[in-house]
């Protein structure tokens, strides 16, 4: 047999260069990112940035947010960005003070619309104001969708309990501290319920099933849905598939692989919740999509889904541009 030696160098030069071309033609090369490194925070809360860094697989980067920015896209700069320090007429706080946050004019409006939804669907004894404690939105030197004021980071919204009074936790991204105020059940399935009311309205959103830096928060990003009102099922997104696999075995009881991988479990799970609530097929129709999160949301706020407890109302129309 007759080897040259070159070859095998050849070929993998060759696969280099294809990988390289291949970026610069715009396929998806995915940037990591150190991102809101909290170190520097002003007292209007903005948060800083923390350097860059390379697109390494091992990126030891303390918050990852940069799932879904391409690093050969190029996007225009943000240039002007609303200043808001409330959402949906809800205070925004950033470790107790009030914060100010830069927008993207069309992601604050996607923000809201979340923010509407959830509350339509939450019980009607869980009252605004909310008090929504977030670690950041805008922050240059930072390359994600935080640079372009069209990412947001969670770390938690409280609600009053017109029962009492009490101000309590409605949606508490800090995973580690799950069972410390009330049952670790309970502040997990209100989890998933917001994280899939939040997905309805943004394609990209971030958890702690997707890396360990989001123990502490969930990220929010129109990246990929840009304009769009709303959002599609893509079997593709590992993130989102987890999403849906976790909010099938906390708030539906439906116990699920959750792996991030599409399959006939997973499909089947979603195709026995959607039977509970009246449907039929998946999740890959825009009306059973929304109905799947929509009622995630529902039954994550009211101690999982009952038999007894009727579907969330499907009359309210989506909110208009
Ligand atoms: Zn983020």
């Amino acid at each position: 047999m007759t080897y040259i030696g070159g070859k095998s160098g050849d070929r993998e030069e060759k696969e280099h260069l294809l990988a390289g071309g291949a970026r610069s033609a715009g396929g998806r090369a995915w940037s990591r990112r150190s991102l809101l490194g909290l170190a520097g925070a002003g007292a209007a809360g903005l948060v800083l940035g923390g350097g860059a860094m390379p697109a390494q697989a091992d990126s030891t980067s303390p918050v990852n947010c940069a799932e879904s920015f391409p690093t050969d896209l190029v996007v225009p700069f943000h240039g002007d960005l609303v200043s808001r320090t409330e959402l949906w007429e809800q205070p925004t706080y950033y470790l107790g003070n009030t914060f100010t946050g830069a927008y993207d004019a069309a992601f604050y409006h996607r923000i809201e619309y979340f923010l509407e939804d959830w509350y339509y669907l939450l019980p009607t004894h869980w009252r605004n104001p909310m008090r929504i404690n977030v670690l950041g939105v805008h922050v240059d030197k930072a390359n994600s969708w935080h640079m372009y004021g069209r990412a947001i980071d969670f770390a938690s919204i409280s609600m009053l309990d017109s029962n009492g009074g009490n101000r309590f936790t409605a949606f508490e991204c800090a995973v580690d501290t799950w069972g410390t105020k009330r049952d670790f059940d309970i502040d997990r399935r209100r989890y998933w319920g917001a994280v899939a009311a939040i997905n309805y309205r943004s394609a990209d959103v971030l958890h702690y099933l997707y890396n360990a830096e989001h123990r502490n928060h969930v990220h929010m990003d129109n990246g990929r849905s840009g304009t769009a009102t709303t959002t599609t099922f893509n079997s593709g997104s590992p993130v989102l598939v987890k999403t849906v696999q976790a909010c099938l075995t906390y708030i539906w009881g439906i116990s699920v692989t959750i792996d991030g991988i599409w399959g006939p479990q997973s499909d089947g799970g979603v195709r026995t919740a959607l039977t509970r609530i009246g449907l039929t097929g998946t999740i890959s129709t825009a009306a059973n999509w929304k109905a799947f999160l929509h009622n995630s949301t529902w039954y994550g706020a009211r101690n999982g889904y009952s038999s007894s407890i009727p579907p969330a109302p499907t009359t309210r129309p989506d909110k208009p541009l």
